[in-house]
């Protein structure tokens, strides 16, 4: 560079002095290096003028102007530049234009968003899943295009660990399965899968179970019919035939209490239950169940104690909550030897509402505790026998729980008694109406 600067230095003296030395023959030693430098400085300006248009329109001509000397050697340097800068750019663009062909290729939907939840990409089958239109839909928030307050609730809470739900808004047969990542500067990739076949098999699973359950409860009602009117006139049957309808009295009543949950619990699953808004004492509600499971206890003598809060009562469906409820506090009687204690409270702090049921009982060993609500799992198989419970009663209750926002706690150890606790969210306690006398 240092080289060709002072080439081009001793060029532009040479054509100054030729300027000049004409000049002078001519008489104008002055006017003739003016006249050089007036030459010289209107070339600049064309060579400046060429770098100006070229750099306004560097597309129209890929190539940058030729010269010579400095200002082509300044040319030469912006093209090399420029051709650096457009391959960079080509090969960007290819590698985006892959990432969005093999976006497009998958068949969940894809959906950028900035902060706000303006739409700023989306692959064919969000398209096709959501309904999104690439012409008018860029830029719009997504919320007005997904209009669902659980959809908003989940966007907004930006707890993404586990995914939600949603029925299509463009073809509600549709399933899908939305999970949220955050990037960038808190913008959103959304990844929508759709489900709907593992959802038709689920409901199939659940029809099956709940159809099944209310066929058996007719030939199982005529049987306990049948069963009820045999134990009545157990004097005139032989004796060998009463220990057989006493055994199946009990194994019917058994069998109808399993019916009974199957099909709780399929309502509960299929939503057919729906939670009012209506508010539920639940402090009269635990009183009721309380002394039912007194009565239940019977020569057993639990000691049952309650703890109420009267001031708040929970936004929920009675009937569920009192399955739920019961469920808990009869397994406390029925797993706690008899004489033992109960503890059933009910209360507010910060965090919400809480139901909570403390027993002296047989308590359960840790490792069946993230177990337990699931259908049938005992702790103890041994014992079912004895204390006739369906292994539904902690299903139903994780369903109820579900239903109304809320989450079960267990604390227990072996011979150490076991704490159940209901938990409900704040959104979800009402202040109890004052009592008018
Ligand atoms: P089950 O009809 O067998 O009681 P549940 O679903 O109500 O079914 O309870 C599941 C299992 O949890 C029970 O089989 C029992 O082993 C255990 N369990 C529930 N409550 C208690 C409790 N209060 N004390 C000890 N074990 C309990």
């Amino acid at each position: 560079m240092q080289h060709s600067w002072s080439r081009y230095l001793r060029l532009i003296i040479a054509l100054l002095l030729g300027f000049f030395l004409v000049g002078l023959w001519f008489g104008y030693p002055l006017v003739g290096l003016t006249l050089g430098l007036s030459v010289y400085l209107v070339w600049t300006l064309v060579q400046a003028r060429r770098l100006h248009h070229w750099l306004q329109h560097p597309d129209d001509d890929d190539d940058a102007p030729g010269s010579i000397g400095l200002w082509g050697e300044i040319f030469d340097g912006l093209h090399r530049m420029h051709q650096a800068h457009q391959h960079s750019r080509d090969l960007l663009q290819t590698r985006i234009n892959r990432v969005q062909e093999s976006t497009n290729a998958m068949r969940d939907g894809v959906i950028m968003t900035d902060a706000e939840g303006n739409m700023e990409w989306w692959n064919w089958s969000a398209e096709y899943l959501l309904g999104f239109r690439r012409d008018t839909d860029r830029g719009q928030p997504i919320h007005n295009l997904i209009r669902s307050p659980a959809f908003k609730a989940y966007f907004d809470a930006r707890d993404y660990r586990d995914p939600m739900d949603l029925k299509s808004p463009a073809k509600p047969h549709i399933h899908l399965q939305i999970q949220i990542s955050l990037f960038g500067d808190d913008d959103r990739l959304i990844v929508a899968k759709d489900v709907t076949r593992l959802f038709q098999l689920e409901q199939m699973r659940r029809d099956f179970v709940s159809n099944v359950s209310h066929e058996m409860r007719t030939p199982l009602t005529v049987i306990s019919g049948y069963l009820e009117t045999l134990s009545d006139n157990m004097d005139d049957a032989p004796p060998r035939w009463r220990r057989a309808i006493g055994t199946m009295s009990q194994q019917a009543e058994r069998m109808e209490a399993l019916i009974t949950d199957l099909i709780l619990l399929a309502k509960l699953e299929t939503g057919e239950q729906h939670i009012d808004d209506r508010v539920t004492d639940v402090g009269a509600l635990i009183r009721q169940i309380c002394s039912d499971a007194r009565a239940v206890s019977g020569e057993n003598q639990h000691v049952i104690e309650t703890d109420i809060g009267e001031r708040h009562h929970l936004f929920g469906d009675e009937n569920q909550l009192r399955s739920a409820f019961s469920n808990i506090i009869f397994n406390a009687v029925k797993y706690t030897p008899a004489g033992g204690n109960i503890r059933v409270r009910w209360y507010t702090d910060r965090e919400g509402a809480h139901m909570s049921v403390k027993d002296s009982g047989i308590g359960i060993d840790p490792i069946h505790i993230p177990r337990l609500t699931e259908r049938f799992y005992r702790a103890d198989p041994s014992r079912h026998q004895q204390t006739g419970g369906t292994g539904l009663g902690l299903a139903i209750v994780k369903h109820v729980l579900l239903n109304h926002d809320g989450t079960l706690e267990i604390n227990s150890h072996p011979g150490d008694g076991s704490e159940f606790i209901c938990h409900f969210p704040r959104s979800r306690i009402t202040e109890a109406p004052i009592e008018t006398a």
